[in-house]
């Protein structure tokens, strides 16, 4: 389409045109109509993004640490001001309950304030005298402009899981957020201007394909942070790895939760309902299997359907608690895998197709979805739904559900129920992902540790913020010198040593 775009380009400071003519259509999903048009890239574009980090990175390289994280303080203030605002925008793009953006919001603000901390995190190491008179000290300095590639699923959260950590260490940005949620971005990109970040340092652009493959065979993209599905995230890696750039490719997932007899059942069902069908179940960190073990099944799966059933499904700015899914497309899909695991022999338990939302007709909705007795054979188990759709998986013994869990690929999170302690410990030890919760379901980590899978759900091998964020975002150096008060030695070929 070549409608002109209502949602446009950040590029070095200002809202940018484009040269691209193609748009795509930006919809609510909570009524299926089409409320707006964000600008696609060409390649123009993406060098015009790509020439404003570049032309803005040494001057804020050279701008002083604490004037650096001084602007970040300023922006987590607006941020706060700001979240009622950013909150609406991701309701009516992305569809989910505007309590559930208003806490993706404190989630990507908790990074911002890690970042407020860089001058501490950017620290190096002085080594006095390590041979005479010879001193050692290690810094870490930036790349350089680096690219940032985010999903849909979080319009906020995702894109300040890099960019506050990225700039603070010296990095200038182009982000290029889901095009099916673009208008957040550009909110950030205000608040960040707001906040006295220098023009260029951050820049969105907006688009598809085409301006991320742009992105990663640019030579002068440095490093590329990727989050979204795993075919994506895989070529990501490839393409960006082959054009000698640093990358973190967070995938999809299949989350776990094993429930063992001896768990608190009440405790368990509610896990499983909230974090299986909060956000419509399109969470990365969603689970989208409880694994039964034993005795346990009839019960729990009992009381999770009468828990489900008490969700309300509709518009998300309304008293709701579950929100429509983001396309037509994606609900169809979603309701695609409820059908094929009802036709493999799943028990339908709790069935979303028939749900009455409170909310217009042309919403996108699919209500909560309960599938007892699915096998892993079943495509609602091999495959990433995420929808409103909890699996559960029935297994006789312990050692069945850490062998079904750590069979599965992707490897992002997965959590235990018990009450027992060595068997807590057992699973935090032997589970093959990147992040454990027990007797938690959602083990997002705070920001100060890092986010990140294993096995198909990362490629690379840096996971996001934290320590291992700071470290993604900058480069060691090594710097020995020595200060002779006397010109002595003479030529010497041999092999320095330490004495
Ligand atoms: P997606 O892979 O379709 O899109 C992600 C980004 O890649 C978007 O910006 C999109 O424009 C771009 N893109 C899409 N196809 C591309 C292609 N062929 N080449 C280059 N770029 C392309 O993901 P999505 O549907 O927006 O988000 C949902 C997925 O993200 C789920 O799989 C979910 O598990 C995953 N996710 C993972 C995490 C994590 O931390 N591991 C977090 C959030 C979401």
């Amino acid at each position: 389409m070549t409608t002109a775009p209502s949602v446009r380009h950040w590029i070095d400071g200002r809202a940018h045109r484009g040269s691209g003519t193609a748009t795509a259509p930006v919809t609510d999903p909570a009524t299926g109509e089409v409320t707006g048009r964000v600008a696609l890239a060409d390649a123009a574009d993406t060098r015009a993004a790509v020439a404003s980090a570049v032309a803005a990175f040494p001057a804020w390289r050279d701008l002083s640490l604490t004037k650096r994280t001084r602007i970040l303080f300023r922006f987590r203030e607006l941020l706060e001001r700001g979240k009622p605002e950013l909150a609406g925008l991701i309701t009516a793009e992305h569809g989910k309950v505007l309590a559930d953006a208003l806490g993706e919001i404190s989630r990507g603000q908790e990074v911002v304030e890690f970042a407020c901390g860089a001058a501490h995190l950017l620290k190096g190491a002085m080594t006095e005298n390590a041979s005479t008179g010879v001193d050692l000290c290690s810094v870490r300095q930036p790349l350089g402009p680096v690219a940032v590639v985010t999903p849909f699923n979080f319009p906020v959260m995702v894109p300040l899981w890099f960019v506050p950590i990225a700039i603070a260490a010296g990095n200038t940005v182009v982000l290029k957020p889901s095009e099916k949620t673009p208008s957040a971005a550009n909110a950030l990109a205000r608040l960040l201007a707001e906040a006295g970040l220098p023009p260029g340092v951050f820049n969105v652009l907006h688009g598809d394909r085409t301006a991320v493959d742009g992105l990663l065979t640019h030579p002068d993209i440095k490093a590329a942070s990727f989050v979204g599905s795993t075919p994506v995230a895989r070529h990501v890696h490839t393409t960006a790895t082959a054009h000698g750039k640093r990358v973190q490719a967070l995938g999809g997932a299949k989350n776990h939760m094993v429930v063992l007899p001896d768990a608190d059942l009440a405790a368990a069902a509610d896990a499983a309902v909230n974090a299986g069908f909060g956000s419509a179940g399109e969470r990365c960190m969603a689970v989208s299997v409880v694994v039964a073990v034993g005795g346990v099944a009839d019960p729990l799966v009992a009381a999770i359907a009468e828990r489900a059933a008490r969700i309300r499904t509709g518009d998300g700015t309304r008293a709701n608690d579950m929100g429509p899914l983001v396309t037509g497309q994606h609900r169809d899909r979603v309701a695609g895998y409820v059908d094929a695991g009802a036709r493999a022999g799943a028990r339908v338990v709790l069935d979303g197709r028939d749900v009455r939302p409170d909310g217009p007709a042309g919403g996108f909705w699919l209500g909560p979805t309960l599938l007892d007795h699915v096998t892993p054979g079943m495509s609602v188990y091999t495959d990433e739904v995420f929808g409103p759709v909890l699996s559960v998986v029935r297994v006789d013994t312990y050692d069945e559900a850490l062998e079904l869990v750590n069979a599965n690929p992707f490897g992002n999170g997965a959590c235990v129920f018990t009450r027992a302690g060595g068997a807590a410990r057992r699973f935090r030890r032997e589970v093959e992902v990147g992040m454990v919760g027990v007797n938690v379901p959602v083990p997002v980590p705070m920001a100060y540790y890092s986010f990140g899978g294993w096995k198909d759900s990362l490629f690379g091998d840096t996971h996001a913020h934290g320590t291992e964020g700071v470290h993604f975002f900058t480069r060691g150096k090594v710097v020995t010198s020595r200060w002779p008060e006397r010109a002595d030695g003479g030529i010497d070929l041999g092999f320095p040593t330490t004495e």
